[in-house]
Order: structure tokens, then C-alpha cells, then sequence
């Protein structure tokens, strides 16, 4: 049975904990204790730390669930020098199996220069959502699906600021999220779905899709309190930051939408 845990991090992020039978694996640990913590109640054993990138919130944790777990660190080789403890260097489209898992790993550079995302294609048999603020919840209608572990490459109705990439990069790591199977599950590393929606109507006010999921969510949110996962199908058709790929240029049409957004606020 594979499952797939959502564990609320620090004040908005969320760590994903992949649950493989006797073994689990961790992504993006913002801080150690939450995650040992649901590792424990799962009574798996924590056999390694997924990184997307460097930022403080994303690695957080990594030192002290390596000295509690002796877990291997699996991240990309280019950002060898900024993951601690890397013990595991990959390259983006190189497919490795941790915890039993195979793992795509998709270049998603941008955001940081050597972001990473994770693709798993196994179907994930429970999906627990659990935000800030909220209570675990089993999501039945998210289950059967493969998943997307994006970091801060895609938000919910959104996607990370460039910090060190160009927008030829932002552009071409959201083409290759948007080209996966879109049944996947998009799990971010931060809850920003209810302040994208925000802009998203207002960049894209007759966008019924947009409106839709805007309106129904409270509702999708449940008592988890959570929009993640998400789903690339619902991204598609609402994320702006995907939409302006359609665009006769797109690397303009992002470059801009990313321009607008970095002055909207939150
Ligand atoms: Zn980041």
C-alpha cells in the first residue's frame, strides 16, 4: 500500500510524507519534529529525505532527521554544495528508486538555479491532507493518482518567485510540469492557493474555471484546511502561470504574469 501524508511545517509549509509498507520518505522537511512525529504514528521507518532545493524551509529539518534516523539525503548534484548532508546526488532526468518508489527527477529550475521536482508514477492508495490550522483528513477523491513533488516550482493557482533563473527557465519548468500525465497530484511545499486565486481573477476575471475554484475553496478545504494536493488537471485549467504557455510567446507572457504577481502581494 503506498500513502501520501501531508505534514504541516513552520507557518505555511508542507512537508510530504511518502508511506511504502514498512518504509517511508520524506520531501521538502521544513523542521524535524512534525515529521518524526506522523513517521512514528505510521510505524514505517524513515529511510530518506527528498530535497527540491536549498531555501532554509525547504532543509530545515534535514540535520536533525539524519542524526535521529540515519535517513539518506537524495538531491540534485549541482546543489551539492547548498543541500547539507546530501549523501545522494541525482541528476535531473535520471530516475532513481528511493523507499522502494521510482522517481523521475524533472530539471524545474527558476525559482533557484538546480530546483528540482519529483514524478512518481506509482498510484498513491490514500492521500491524507492536513494544513495549518486543520485536522488530518483522508481526501478519497484525490486517490488512484500518480504524483508531483514540486517544491516551490508550482503552486496551487500559482508558482515561486525567480530568484536566480531567468523567465526562459520559469517558462520551461512549467512546460515540463503541464506535459506530465494531468491525473498526477501537484503537491507544494506551501499553502498559497486562496491568495492565488486572488490574482488570478484578477489577471484572468472571465475565466470560469478560475471563478469556479475560487468560490467552491472553503468547501475543497474541508476540516484539513488544505487545497494540497492539488491536481495537474485542475492547475491546467487554472493557473494562470500554465494558461500563458498557450501564448504565441510564452516566455514573455510568463515573464510578465511573474512581474505582475511579485507586485501583488499576498
Ligand atoms: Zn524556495
Amino acid at each position: 500500500m503506498l500513502e501520501l501524508i501531508q505534514v504541516p511545517c513552520l507557518a505555511d509549509n508542507a512537508a510530504w510524507l511518502v508511506v511504502n509498507g514498512a518504509e517511508a520518505l520524506v520531501v521538502d522537511p521544513a523542521e524535524a519534529a512534525p515529521v518524526l512525529e506522523r513517521v512514528a504514528t505510521s510505524g514505517a521507518r524513515l529511510v530518506a529525505t527528498l530535497i527540491t532545493h536549498h531555501h532554509p524551509d525547504h532543509v530545515g529539518g534535514v540535520a536533525e532527521l539524519v542524526a535521529t534516523t540515519g535517513c539518506a539525503v537524495v538531491g540534485n548534484a549541482r546543489d551539492g554544495g547548498r543541500i547539507p548532508h546530501l549523501t545522494r546526488r541525482v541528476d535531473p532526468e535520471q530516475t532513481t528508486v528511493v523507499a522502494g518508489v521510482p522517481l523521475e527527477v524533472l530539471d524545474t529550475s527558476g525559482h533557484t538555479l538546480g530546483h528540482v521536482a519529483w514524478a512518481c508514477a506509482r498510484r498513491f492508495d490514500v492521500v491524507r491532507r492536513h494544513g495549518h490550522g486543520g485536522v488530518e483528513a483522508v481526501a478519497e477523491h484525490l486517490a488512484g493518482r500518480p504524483a508531483l513533488f514540486v517544491g516551490d516550482a508550482l503552486f496551487g493557482a500559482g508558482c515561486g518567485r525567480l530568484f536566480e533563473g531567468t523567465r526562459e527557465m520559469l517558462a520551461q519548468a512549467l512546460r515540463t510540469l503541464a506535459d506530465r500525465n494531468p491525473s498526477s497530484l501537484v503537491c507544494c511545499a506551501h499553502e498559497y492557493t486562496a491568495q492565488n486565486l486572488r490574482f488570478a481573477r484578477q489577471v484572468l476575471p472571465d475565466n470560469a474555471a478560475i471563478a469556479a475554484r475560487a468560490d467552491g475553496l472553503d468547501e475543497e478545504m474541508g476540516q484539513a484546511r488544505s487545497s494540497l494536493p492539488s491536481t495537474l488537471a485542475l492547475e491546467l485549467a487554472t493557473n494562470p502561470f500554465l494558461l500563458a504557455l498557450a501564448n504565441a510567446d510564452p516566455v514573455v507572457a510568463v515573464g510578465e504574469l511573474r512581474h505582475r504577481r511579485d507586485g501583488f502581494g499576498s
